[in-house]
């Protein structure tokens, strides 16, 4: 096996970086190797796109799920540059290639989070999509991160205790109020299911932190014993703000 895929390796294979445009080569041998969080080499961004995210600060943030509990969540990236390029194309150029990078800088955010909280025991739930939007992707790009950072730091990855049972317009582009109507009652967690667990929410994006919130007010209600989460990227207008703590 090692043999054939030094063979492989021999052969560089072009790819552009999705940020930039610019021409990178990929061992192809690094991407059959199994997702590593830390030790791995982007395929999909160049070095200078790749070292420009690497360099973006964390944000952890505090989201107040109602009176029920404090949701902590850590964010990689702010959703600008690079990033939001190519989580753009991963989104709807249907560019999964990009998974496995934009996994790497999620797996930092399970690491910011462990920090603070214990992950040991701890379960990932996706945010879940509406089934006509997963119909229309075909994919849920929350669920195919969770599951590389899962395997990455051997959690179990749930897509069964949480569903959306409401469609929603997207969250980045409505206002503060409206994105909290928006989400209230959209999801409903599995009775049974849910008690006990300790529960990490994946998602790609942390707007004002009402969708987190409302997956979490469902998920405690029927029995969870503490829900936090992780965003691969935070938006501009969810930047640092006194209730944040790095
Ligand atoms: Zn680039």
């Amino acid at each position: 096996m090692h043999k054939l895929l030094d063979v492989l390796s021999s052969a560089l294979c072009e790819e552009k970086c999705r940020a930039c445009n610019k021409e990178i080569c990929v061992d192809v041998r690094d991407s059959l190797l199994t997702f590593r969080a830390k030790t791995r080499d982007p395929t999909t961004l160049c070095g200078d796109c790749f070292q420009k995210m690497e360099q973006e600060s964390a944000l952890t943030r505090i989201v107040n799920v109602a009176d029920l509990a404090p949701l902590l969540v850590a964010s990689r990236i702010p959703y600008e540059g690079p990033l939001k390029k190519i989580l753009y194309h991963l989104k709807y150029d249907d560019d999964r290639l990009v998974v496995d990078d934009l996994s790497i800088f999620l797996a930092q955010a399970l690491d910011r989070l462990s920090k603070l909280v214990r992950i040991k025991n701890c379960v990932l739930v996706p945010v879940p999509l509406h089934w006509k939007r997963m119909l229309k992707r075909g994919f849920n790009q929350a669920e195919l991160m969770a599951n590389r950072v899962g395997q990455a730091y051997d959690l179990p990855v749930d897509t069964q205790i949480l569903r959306r049972v409401r469609s929603t317009s997207t969250q980045h582009q409505l206002k503060k109020l409206e994105r909290k109507v928006n989400v209230e009652g959209a999801f409903r967690a599995q009775p049974r299911t849910t008690d006990g667990k300790e529960i990490i929410l994946v998602d790609d994006l942390l707007t004002s932190g009402a969708t987190l919130a409302s997956c979490a007010s469902a998920l405690l209600a029927e029995g969870a014993l503490s829900v936090n989460a992780i965003t691969l990227a935070y938006a501009i207008s969810s930047a640092p703000c006194e209730s944040d703590i790095a």
